[in-house]
């Protein structure tokens, strides 16, 4: 039995979001019949996270997001182990141990364990009133307290702090956006994007503080104000999101190598342990979109990882992972999408749409395009998508004075005439 072919001693994931869901659903599609079993600490059917901060909600009938039914999983002789987490793993005896005190052996252990968020670590952030949001319990929580706050503190100028900076706008309270870094979405947009966000924000109604410090959060039984390096600022509920840590600490307790995640090779598999694969948000892998190793938080990086794998380990032929990555924000009316990564040195120039409020930014390195950040103009952002997965280079000279929706549409006539 090689690491890759499981057999009938079965696959544990560990895990059940949006990699661990990917992960088994591609083992069965691919005619993987041995024991398959995921173990989440979550009490949920495995769920998507995006649309918890881009809505309020208060009733959990509100939040119709598991990524399938039950059934799916009996259909399929999943067993979906549900509130148990894994607590140690032995990778000697190739076996996992959880809280509530199973021990389960695999011939292949997939980590699908997600990130956690960052905590903050200022005084008074365990107050009542102060909030992140990670899972459907902390969205109800805060959609919750969301129907009587009148003055929110954002603490974080990143897509979860913006989409719930937009949320708590529609709910009609006061809401400031407090940034530590001198522009909103740090690394993740260009500066010029991130220009542009801010001033949709400004226009909606929601204060942004760049370059502010968060000193404390007070209050006596709940958070009243926030005290920051800009003044003090009244609050009855604080949001954060600042970053998120991959959740790597099984791994790293076993003896497998991390290092802000778990290390895997280009097809995904522990680079200690060939038996041992991560996908997801708390897997760093190569990629050929970016110099050295990457960590994305994505959707797209999540399920096409996870398929990877599962197609893998249901004996398909293993190629390397290299998709194309792409993201998408809602930060109330302004959709934000990306395509590619961007490095920050490299060269952006800012096109209008043909509408308002439309924007593109291309990114270049060394002439060539390697990623494309649009505001509310999916049609562009889906053309950037098929030409940057398309071995042929766009060039900087392509794109003078045309979009890459216009590109696309030149090189699909001139395939037809060819
Ligand atoms: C509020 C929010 C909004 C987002 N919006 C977007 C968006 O608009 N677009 C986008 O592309 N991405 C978005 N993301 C990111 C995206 O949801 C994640 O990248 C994706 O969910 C990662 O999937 P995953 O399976 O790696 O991790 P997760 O979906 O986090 O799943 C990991 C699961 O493993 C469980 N687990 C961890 N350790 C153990 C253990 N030891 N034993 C058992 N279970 C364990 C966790 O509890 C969790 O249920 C958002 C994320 C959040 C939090």
């Amino acid at each position: 039995m090689s690491a890759d072919r499981p057999g009938a001693a079965g696959v544990v994931v560990v895990g059940g979001g949006q990699a661990g869901f990917s992960v088994v659903s591609a083992l069965r599609a691919g005619g993987y019949d041995g024991p398959v079993t995921v173990f989440t600490d979550e009490p949920h059917l495995p769920y998507q996270r995006p649309p918890l901060s881009k809505k309020a909600h208060t009733e959990p009938d509100d939040l119709r997001v598991s990524l399938v039914p039950e059934s799916f999983y009996g259909e399929r002789d999943i067993e979906l182990r549900l509130g148990d987490d894994v607590v140690a793993l032995d990778t000697a005896a190739r076996t996992v141990h959880t809280r509530a005190g199973l021990s389960v052996s695999y011939a292949h252990l997939v980590l699908a364990t997600g990130a956690r968020n960052r905590p903050l670590p200022v005084p008074g952030a365990d107050l009542a009133g102060v909030h992140a949001v990670r899972s459907l319990d902390d969205a109800l929580a805060v959609g919750r307290a969301l129907t009587t706050a009148r003055d929110v503190v954002v603490i974080g100028g990143g897509f979860i702090g913006l989409e719930l900076a937009q949320v708590a706008r529609s709910r009609g309270a006061r809401v400031t956006v407090v940034e530590l870094a001198d522009r909103l979405l740090g690394r993740a947009v260009s500066p010029q994007v991130a220009q542009h966000l801010r001033q949709r924000h400004e226009e909606s109604g929601v204060t942004v503080r760049t370059g502010t410090a968060v000193r404390a959060i007070e209050g006596t039984d709940r958070v009243r104000q926030v005290v920051t390096s800009a003044g003090t600022l009244p609050a009855d509920l604080v949001v954060y999101g600042i970053g998120a840590v991959p959740r790597d600490e099984l791994a790293r307790d076993a003896g497998l190598a991390v290092d802000d995640g778990v290390l895997v090779d280009e097809q995904l598999r522990s680079v200690t342990d060939p038996r041992v694969s991560a996908v997801g948000d708390c897997a760093r892998n190569p990629h050929p979109h970016a110099p050295g190793l990457v960590r994305l938080e994505s959707v797209q990086n999540a399920t096409d990882q996870g398929a990877l794998v599962g197609r893998r380990l249901a004996g398909q032929p293993a190629a390397a992972y290299g998709n194309l990555p792409w993201f998408w924000s809602d930060q109330g009316a302004v959709k934000l999408q990306i395509a590619g990564l961007r490095e920050p040195s490299d060269d952006v120039r800012l096109v209008a749409g043909d509408a308002p409020g439309r924007l593109a930014a291309y990114a270049f390195r060394g002439g060539r395009l390697v990623a494309v950040e649009t505001l509310d103009w999916p049609a562009e952002h889906l053309a950037a998508r098929r030409l940057l997965e398309r071995e042929t280079p766009v060039l900087a000279d392509e794109l003078t004075d045309t979009t890459l929706g216009g590109l696309a549409r030149s090189r699909r006539a001139a395939e037809v005439r060819a």
